[in-house]
């Protein structure tokens, strides 16, 4: 039976299971099964704008899902006459994916070129990650969130969501590739830091750029450097990306509890306005301890084991965790000094109509 897995109690996840090992073709093809079992799949119709979000791993990481799953995918979308494209975000840090010019490069480097998927790459917050629109959500830490602007406009948003652990939130799945990916610069430095940004003195050398770009007149110069104004700062980001030689930091050091909540909550702007058009799968494959925005290979922390898809993705995550645990005995709480709860984020996300935890797994 299909579902639109938004129901009250209990949303619908399927599963597949694969073996460590197997072909990207052949995960392409049980990627697309598994979404044409959600009855989203089958309401995309011709002309929709439909995007396949996911992240193309940062320069030289290989667990990231291949362009084959996107190939399959694209592909099935154009049969039905509608317009697929590849979205993703710029980092918030500075790197080789900061902005879209070297993001787009990196996933083209990965394989996700147009001759290899058939599908544009169209970066949801504009060159430089700032473009940004408010969405009224009523959650514990914001009335208004700001969301990647292109995300407003897509008539199906289609995640497919790379299963790794995560530094701070514990897990990276569906909401964290929803309400961390489809932020831009301000949203995600609204969830990492619980202060505004400020110009390291001994690394600005007073070149003036950043003041041109600030949306407040928040930056003056003082005497040996540039000088944020706390009083007038919005948090928007801009500078971080705009200066060349890093000088403007923000602090990491939020709780994992508070990142876990407002990642829920930009999660909800994200997806607001689109119920029975979001379609998510998440990929138990290629599990790594740290995120896909590790430079670098890593080892594998458990055996390939399968892919979910659901329209849930309180439920998805909910169902990753607790068939990693099952069949692995592995859970997602990073060990360092504070331990992480994962399973936060998707009480939070729970509360505030994210989506249930309660599940019903169905297997295929
Ligand atoms: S862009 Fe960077 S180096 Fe230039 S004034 Fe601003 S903070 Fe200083
Ligand atoms: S974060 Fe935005 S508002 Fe604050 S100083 Fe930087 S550019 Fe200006």
């Amino acid at each position: 039976m299909k579902s639109n897995g938004n129901s009250i109690q209990k949303a619908k996840v399927f599963f597949k299971k694969t073996k460590t090992g197997e072909t990207a073709k052949q995960i392409a093809v049980d990627n697309l099964e598994l979404l044409a079992k959600l009855d989203a799949f089958e309401t995309i119709k011709n002309d929709d704008f439909v995007a396949i979000k996911m992240h193309f791993g940062d320069n030289g990481n290989i667990g990231h899902i291949k362009p084959e799953a996107v190939k399959a995918l694209g592909d099935a979308i154009k049969a039905k006459k509608a317009r697929p494209f590849l979205v993703e975000t710029s980092t918030l840090y500075v790197g080789e994916r900061s902005n879209a010019y070297d993001h787009i490069n990196i996933a083209y480097k990965h394989g996700f070129t147009f001759e290899n998927t058939g599908v544009p790459i169209i970066m949801a917050d504009g060159l430089m990650g700032s473009s940004q629109s408010p969405v009224k959500i009523n959650g514990k830490h914001y009335k208004e969130v700001f969301v990647a602007s292109d995300a407003l406009h897509y008539d199906f948003l289609i995640c497919l969501n790379h299963v790794t652990g995560h530094i701070i939130t514990g897990i990276g799945a569906a909401i964290k590739n929803i309400g961390m990916g489809l932020t831009a610069r301000g949203g995600k430095l609204s969830q990492h830091s619980g202060v505004l940004p400020s110009i390291v003195e001994k690394k600005c050398i007073k070149c003036g750029r950043c003041v041109g770009f600030c949306p407040v007149n928040a930056i003056n110069e003082a005497e040996k450097a540039y000088h944020i104004d706390a009083t007038k700062c919005i948090g928007c980001g801009e500078c971080i990306s705009i200066c060349k030689n890093d000088a403007v930091k923000f602090s990491w050091k939020q709780s994992s509890r508070i990142v876990q909540e407002k990642m829920a909550e930009h999660a909800l702007g994200v997806v607001s306005g689109k119920k029975d058009r979001l379609l998510l799968t998440s990929h138990i494959i290629h599990v790594t301890k740290e995120c896909d925005c590790m430079a670098k290979d890593e080892k594998c922390v458990i055996k390939d084991t399968g892919i979910l898809a659901s329209c849930d993705p309180v439920a998805l995550d909910k169902a990753t965790i607790d068939i990693v645990n099952r069949l692995h005995s592995y859970t997602f709480n990073y060990e360092n000094e504070n331990p992480l709860n994962p399973l936060h984020q998707l009480e939070h996300g729970q509360k505030i109509g994210l989506g249930v935890m309660d599940y019903e797994l169905i297997e295929i």
